[in-house]
């Protein structure tokens, strides 16, 4: 992964202020069984059914919960196909084609504002569990169980920080939807009946700032403020966050809220207007293509359940024949996709292709650079001996490898270009 990090020094930008290409014309809608956190599932529709926008067509199983899968395109159920899953695994995907015609199913249906005056805290456990909301920032965190919460809380805080380097789909969704962003708070703040909303965004995007604080004007009832948060990283990770755009130190494994303290991604916040609004899943979300191994660096609003092939060929195809690397997520975060057919699920946020290029790993020269950059204050170079030495003990307590956050920063610094990250990946499995 440091390899195509540092590589990616050299696309800054690419996609930044490109507005948003709208793609919502899959021939096919490819809709995974399965996913990491849900190992089974039902199916409720066999080929030859017509289905529409918002339906529920199965339900995945996990340990503790259960996720409705939605139809995301209007059109006739095809048999089922095997395709590997974003987390590696080949799973069973539900296929819709598309009859261009979208159709919203009846259970897509405007709320009142009166109607959402008198929902509960419970209430939107319910609907956002019915509409399968979940961390669109990448999390995929359930956002249900985050309106299950028995702590009060008073604040809540908006991550538009989008930290990872050269991604832009958070920044263009706050260009293009500062209504619904406002909204979705609004609607937080009623929930949680919390007393105040914080927008936290990088300092250096004035267009941000000046978006948010122009669409603020609007809804001058709403306590919701915007404060400009550092732009170094991982300025995005949740505690960081919370440290300097509210000035509240989280201890490690604490949840914030305990302290009073509720945090939505910027994109889920959109999720929760719509669910609330419309009763309606997530069908669509902000995606970035970009990288020096594509022609043409887009911005994308797009279907869930579309094939990144699709994508990639609206972006002009790859620049050459000759070998890629693709990355889906952030550069310093994001997991390398062996094959470029994968497909968008409502956590992709991106996908960086790159010309590979070779970078070849030396040994270890002990300088610490990893110990002084993780923020977690780990120490990632014995994290990698543990798991050579295979020591689950020291990783579960000494090295306390619970606390990784697995943010890259130790593989971006290291001198040896030693993958540690890998290694911290690794051990987080190892010390189950
Ligand atoms: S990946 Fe883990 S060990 Fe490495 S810098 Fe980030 S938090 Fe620290
Ligand atoms: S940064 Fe790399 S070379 Fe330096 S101590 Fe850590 S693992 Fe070793």
């Amino acid at each position: 992964m440091i390899a195509k990090t540092r590589q990616i020094a050299n696309i800054r930008g690419l996609t930044l202020h490109l507005p948003t290409v709208k793609y919502t014309k899959p021939e096919y809608a490819y809709l995974a069984m399965t996913n990491a956190r849900c190992l089974s599932a039902e199916s409720f529709v066999k080929p030859g059914d017509h289905v529409r926008i918002g339906q529920i067509i199965g339900m995945r199983k996990g340990a503790f919960f259960e996720q409705p899968i939605h139809a995301t395109v209007s059109g006739e159920v095809v048999e089922p196909v095997k395709k590997f899953h974003r987390s590696g695994k080949l799973v069973e995907f539900i296929v819709i084609k598309n009859d261009f015609k979208d159709e919203y199913h009846e259970r897509v249906q405007e709320r009142t504002d009166e109607e959402i005056e008198k929902l509960t805290l419970e209430d939107f456990a319910e609907i956002t569990k019915n509409n399968a909301l979940v961390g669109l920032g990448g999390s995929s965190f359930p956002t249900y169980i985050k309106f299950q919460t028995k702590d009060p809380i008073d604040t809540i805080c908006i991550n538009g920080v989008e930290c990872e380097p050269y991604l832009s789909a958070d920044h263009r969704l706050i260009m293009e939807f500062p209504e619904q962003i406002m909204l979705g708070i609004k609607y937080a703040l009623h929930a949680f009946n919390a007393k105040r909303a914080v927008i936290c965004i990088k300092k250096k995007y004035d267009d941000l700032y000046y978006t948010l604080t122009a669409e603020l004007t609007r809804f001058p009832e709403l306590p919701i403020e915007v404060k400009r948060v550092g732009n170094y990283y991982p300025q995005g990770w949740e505690i960081e966050m919370i440290k300097t755009g509210l000035g509240v130190k989280v201890p490690q494994g604490v949840l914030p809220a305990k302290l009073g303290i509720m945090v939505f991604n910027v994109s889920t916040i959109v999720g929760l207007w719509r669910a609330i609004k419309w009763n309606q899943p997530v069908i669509e979300r902000n995606f970035t293509l970009t990288g020096d191994g594509i022609k043409l660096p887009l911005n994308f609003r797009v279907r869930i359940g579309t094939p990144l092939q699709e994508l990639i060929k609206e972006s002009k195809g790859y620049v050459d024949d000759t070998d890629k690397v693709l990355i889906l997520g952030g550069p310093m975060m994001g997991a390398n996709l062996v094959r470029d057919d994968a497909v968008i699920t409502r956590t992709c946020t991106s996908c960086i292709i790159l010309n590979a290029k070779k970078e070849i790993e030396e040994p270890c020269v002990r300088c610490a650079s990893c110990v002084y950059s993780c923020p977690a204050g780990l120490q990632p170079v014995e994290i990698m001996h543990a798991v050579k030495n295979n020591d689950k003990e020291a990783l579960k307590t000494k090295l306390n490898i619970k606390a990784c956050i697995l943010c890259g920063m130790c593989s971006y610094t290291c001198t040896s270009k030693i993958h540690l990250t890998d290694y911290c990946r690794k051990a987080k499995k190892m010390a189950v």
